[in-house]
């Protein structure tokens, strides 16, 4: 029986951490046909910086590839919150503890270093095939048997793709999201954030004359400045070459486009005007930036969904939870999706159609409460750290005086260890190896939407 569930035939669409993450999953539980399809030529490269957090490390640790992205990343020490303004601390949390309670230490690197470890990973696997350069393009079925077509960019022939079960890790703009949404009379709209990012590398020759900057980039701290409606994150890595800030600030640029633009190039005036009353350091740092490197995402969620899964496909990252990046957690969500998917379809006690769906959604089941939570959590941290002048913001700094006076909370939610405590102490593989029996047991047939109410025993929507 066991050996047929890893006969079955997986489809992912996307190779980004999503994607990735679940070819590895799936590969190490030994399945042995898995298939990603990529839009893109290669990983691409984004210029940025990622949190690694224990969550996230302890899933890819478990996955063989956390060895190498960890001698690449920075291991933070502390977290110092600042006035953007003035420079002057509000808070100071160290991080050290991280590691001896949860076995990780919270560590920051570069976004390519994870994209690509975890792709050297895969292509250890024999199981795992990659199709760069081939977006899917169209979903005929979403079971029994999901049907697509790819369509390969160089113009060959598109190919119809019957796998036993689809994984759409297709990102924010999920197509098959939009589908399977679309199919099930659900109808949750791109809400929209009013911020946007800028994501910035600033490298080590850029500042060599710069002291002041060149001890942030020697430092073991993230560094967060705040203001009204804006706030910069900064950290090392690349092993302290470059120091990397990620800006959150109303946006302008894109609220006229909603659903179809997310990046753009920025102008660098603008960027300076935007933090044209933070401190001189701050003013300095963003001044490094070369003209004509200046890049602007536009950060937009969805509403919640009703479900995650519809026969034998299931969404998976950022096609089902994107969030605000004001916990770091986006990358580490869509990881842990991939260590539940893959604990859970290894499970499964036969390979009907039926048990397909129910493994996935014993997945979902195990995910969605706890991702949802994450988000909205992000946004809240969000408006706390973006207040401008008034009761409430007094109220927060108040909260910060007490935490530099030694206790309290920590407004910024990041930083805050009981927030931290449900962020890094959560183990999808084995909260899915507890739970999946009793949960696939409760499991009825999965109801095909009636009047766009989906398993309508509640109908909630
Ligand atoms: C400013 C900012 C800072 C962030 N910082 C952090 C952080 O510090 N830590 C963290 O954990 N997360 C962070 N995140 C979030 C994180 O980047 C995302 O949550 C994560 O990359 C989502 O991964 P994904 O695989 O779901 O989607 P994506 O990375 O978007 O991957 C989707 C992939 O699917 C491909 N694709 C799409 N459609 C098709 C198709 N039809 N056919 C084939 N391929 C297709 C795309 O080309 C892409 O490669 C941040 C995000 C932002 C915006």
């Amino acid at each position: 029986m066991a050996a047929a569930v890893k006969d079955l035939k997986i489809t992912i669409v996307g190779a980004g951490m999503g994607g990735l993450s679940s070819a590895l999953a799936l590969a190490k539980e030994g399945f042995k046909s898995i298939d990603v399809y990529e839009y893109a030529a290669d990983l691409g490269f984004v210029g940025a910086g990622i949190q690694l957090a224990p969550n996230m490390a302890r899933v890819l640790d478990r996955l063989g590839v956390w060895e190498p992205i960890a001698r690449e990343a920075t291991n933070i020490k502390d977290t110092s919150i600042r006035q953007g303004s003035t420079d002057e601390e509000l808070a100071h949390v160290d991080l050290g503890y991280v590691k001896e309670q949860y076995d990780y230490p919270h560590m920051v690197g570069h976004r390519f270093s994870l994209a690509n470890y975890l792709y050297e990973g895969c292509k250890k696997e024999s199981a795992i095939k990659f199709h760069f350069n081939t977006p899917i393009k169209s979903i005929e079925s979403f079971g029994p048997k999901p049907v697509v077509f790819a369509a390969p960019r160089d113009g060959s022939e598109p190919l119809r793709v019957e796998p036993d079960i689809l994984l759409a890790c297709d990102g924010i703009k999920s197509n098959i999201r939009v589908e399977m949404l679309k199919l099930l009379n659900v109808d949750a709209k791109v809400i929209d954030t009013n911020q946007a990012a800028y994501r910035i590398m600033i490298h080590r020759d850029q500042i060599k004359d710069d002291p002041e900057l060149l001890a942030l980039l020697d430092g073991d701290t993230v560094t967060r400045w705040i203001g009204p409606k804006r706030h910069i994150i900064a950290y090392p890595v690349d092993n302290k070459n470059i120091y990397n800030l990620s800006t959150t600030q109303p946006d302008t640029h894109f609220a006229a486009a909603l659903d179809a633009t997310y990046t753009t190039k920025g102008s660098k005036e603008t960027m300076l005007g935007v933090f044209g009353d933070f401190c001189p350091k701050v003013q300095r740092m963003l001044n490094y930036v070369p003209e004509g490197e200046v890049c602007e995402w536009k950060l937009r969620v969805h509403a919640p969904l009703p479900t995650w899964v519809h026969k034998s496909v299931a969404l998976v990252g950022d096609a089902c939870h994107p969030t605000l990046p004001h916990l770091a957690q986006g990358a580490a969500q869509a990881i842990e999706d991939a260590a539940a998917i893959a604990a859970s379809l290894i499970r499964l006690p036969d390979t009907t159609p039926e048990s397909i769906n129910k493994g996935l959604r014993v997945y979902e089941a195990i995910r969605k409460d706890r991702a949802y939570a994450l988000v909205e959590t992000a946004a809240a941290s969000g408006r706390t750290l973006h207040l401008g002048e008034g009761a409430a913001q007094e109220e927060r700094n108040k909260q910060f005086a007490a935490l530099k006076a030694g206790t309290g909370k920590v407004p910024d939610k990041w930083a805050d260890a009981d927030v931290q405590k449900i962020l890094y102490s959560f183990d999808p593989t084995k909260e899915t190896e507890i739970h999946f029996d009793e949960i696939f047991n409760s499991l009825a047939p999965e109801d095909i939407p009636v009047n766009g109410k989906v398993n309508g025993a509640n109908g909630h929507l």
